[in-house]
């Protein structure tokens, strides 16, 4: 039998850690241990390492289950890359190749192997395995098999069986989905009622949030909101194809790295895309949500959201893509009202009523989530049953903190244009009407002839566009779905026209500083612009290539940032730096020393 490595040992020697993050060391105890273990942690947070380091210092071999081929691969390239006897097999491997990994296995020289789920719970592989010592099973993604959740599997259901099939062995399950009535589910299926449950908190501090209201050039938002990330992976979420295309074309006519990733693609240019962007040769991509489902790729340093999400799960789920390896990384919504509306008029022509019910709930938890003129993060966690107990410091709101002012005047004359048009307009001609403009249809209309035409006319249509916003948000006018959207007045609207109540609104949201300095300033993903993290990051690129993995495969971001601080002169130095562990440092260590050697003598 194999002297026992710690944990400890396990975490410092191959993945190069100095100490266990969160709940990471109780769950390898339990599990090292041989009970089950049943995990909640948000994305990024660990959890590959709670099956990991168990599988190696137990004895025998780990038995991974993982729904997406597409990630198998990276993992074990980067569980190889630190040294570790790692293997899968899955529908995408040659049979000669599948046949060697199966000798590998049955010769005890994997201790680590991932298996889709389906070829589990094929009888004769589960002959094979019960020939094999087996240290432990670890279900990754187990939300798949509970039909609560929102990425059913129905390969996922057999692995119920698992627990019956193999007693006395530890059965690990892991997700990041985060709601009640899914974990029960999936712990009932799975068969886990008595394992040790751990939840950690779901908040990814890392993040940024920001929303910001469309303005009459929403593009011109994303742009500034690109600029400021800079030269970095970033993700674009648009809800129709259509709009998928234009945005990544204007982009790419804007001087961006950028490519569109869409359903109707062909998917051998979706997978090249997918490619090249987990090999950081794309920087952006400009994507419907069937993006990221297969994307493991933790340096992305920022995710927009260019129309509304339906609802906040579709949200925390796509803006949680950012960030995976802790680093600083922003998300951004651009909330415009007329998404609000198209969403409801598709809720409001499904059919099933419960149906429309959950969704129209779903909604408007997002719309105020938006609308929030409190810490955005205590929305957004609120809303999963979190409390987060104190304002966080990083979302636009707690940020640059809304200052209000009396519209009092403004409110009265968006009201009374409303009557005066008859409330059978929408909000924009609403707004040409008060600026003064000259369009056809408001010489049609003969609108010129209106009390309130012109009495706008100081203000941009930005402002007006956040005065209407608000007058609806706050229940003074509503916007009628049934009748082209046209705004309609209220109970409330009466105190207003009479001058008997005083209208509190928010300020639009203060311009971004202008020049390069401030800029720079503001950006949270700013140490990627340090010159020898730079440096850095071409010669991982260049080992990457040459070996066809992934540049994460190698090493973080965030290994490379900390190489970039303490810049190492010797390998015990290197060994110092977190997630240089033994084999990585024999494998790669000298290239990247020489790098921080050159750069750090003057030319
Ligand atoms: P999850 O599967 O929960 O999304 P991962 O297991 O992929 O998260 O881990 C996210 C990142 O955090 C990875 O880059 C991983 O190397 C890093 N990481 C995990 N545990 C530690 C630790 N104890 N110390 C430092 N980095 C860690
Ligand atoms: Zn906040």
């Amino acid at each position: 039998m194999a002297v026992r490595q710690s944990p400890e040992a396990v975490l410092r020697d191959v993945f190069g850690f100095s100490s266990f993050r969160g709940q990471q060391r109780e769950v390898i105890d339990t599990v090292v241990n041989g009970s089950d273990a049943f995990v909640l942690m948000p994305t990024g947070g660990g959890k590959s390492l709670c099956f990991q380091i168990p599988a190696l210092v137990r004895d025998g071999i780990g038995i991974v289950v993982s729904p997406l081929i597409s990630l198998m691969k990276d993992q074990v390239d980067a569980l190889n890359a630190a040294g570790v006897e790692a293997a899968y097999l899955n529908s995408s491997l040659s049979a000669d190749r599948a046949r060697a990994v199966a000798r590998e296995v049955a010769a005890d020289e994997i201790k680590l192997l991932y298996v889709a789920p389906e070829r589990l719970m094929m009888p004769e592989f589960l002959d094979q395995l019960r020939e094999l010592e087996i240290s432990l099973f670890a279900i990754d993604e187990a939300h798949c098999v509970s039909q609560w959740g929102h990425d059913f599997r129905p390969e996922y259901v057999q692995l119920g069986q698992i627990r019956r099939h193999f007693p006395g062995i530890p059965v690990i399950a892991l997700t990041a989905t985060a709601d009640e009535q899914t974990r029960k589910d999936v712990q009932n299926r799975l068969g886990l009622n008595d394992a040790r449950v751990f939840i950690a908190g779901f908040d990814r501090p890392n993040i940024r949030y920001l929303v910001e209201p469309k303005t009459s050039n929403p593009f011109g938002q994303l742009k500034a909101f690109l600029d400021g990330v800079g030269d970095e992976s970033s993700i674009v979420y648009c809800l129709s194809r259509k709009r998928v295309e234009t945005v990544a074309e204007k982009l790419r006519d804007g001087g961006f790295d950028a490519a569109a990733y869409h359903a109707g693609m062909a998917s051998a240019d979706r997978s090249r895309v997918q490619e090249k962007f987990l090999r950081d040769d794309l920087k952006i991509v400009v994507a419907t949500v069937a993006f990221g489902m297969g994307i493991d790729k933790p340096n992305v340093r920022a995710v927009a959201h260019y129309d509304m999400p339906k609802n906040l799960e579709g949200y925390y789920q796509e803006t949680g893509r950012a960030g995976r390896d802790g680093l600083p990384s922003q998300a951004m919504l651009l909330f415009g009202m007329s998404d609000v509306v198209f969403a409801r008029k598709l809720i409001n022509e499904m059919e099933n009523a419960a149906q429309r019910q959950i969704e129209s709930h779903k909604l408007d938890a997002m719309v105020g989530f938006a609308e929030a003129i409190t810490c955005r993060r205590r929305v957004l966690l609120g809303y999963f049953g979190e409390d987060l107990g104190r304002d966080c410091g990083n979302c636009d709101v707690c940020l640059k903190p809304r200052e209000t002012y009396d519209a009092t005047e403004d409110a009265y004359r968006a009201l009374m244009c409303v009557y005066q048009l008859g409330q059978k307009f929408g909000m924009q001609h609403t707004i040409d009407v008060l600026r003064g403009a000259d369009t056809t249809r408001i010489r049609q209309f003969r609108h010129q002839n209106v009390e309130m035409y012109g009495k706008g006319a100081s203000q941009s249509l930005d402002h007006w566009l956040s005065v209407f916003r608000q007058l609806v948000h706050l229940g003074y006018l509503r916007q009628d779905i049934a009748d082209f959207s046209s705004l309609k007045l209220t109970p409330l609207t009466k105190k207003v026209v009479r001058r008997e109540e005083t209208v509190m609104l928010t300020k639009p949201m203060p311009k971004e500083p202008k020049s390069k300095r401030e800029r720079r300033g503001a950006r949270p993903a700013g140490f990627t612009e340090e010159p020898l993290f730079q440096i850095l990051r071409a010669v991982r690129k260049g080992l990457a290539d040459a070996q066809e993995v992934p540049p994460f495969v190698i090493f973080s971001d965030a290994t490379l940032l900390d190489m970039a601080n303490k810049k190492p002169a010797t390998p015990d130095e290197m060994l110092a730096v977190s997630g240089v562990g033994y084999h990585k440092l024999v494998k790669y260590g000298t290239p990247f020393l020489a790098a921080i050697q050159s750069a750090g003598t003057p030319a």
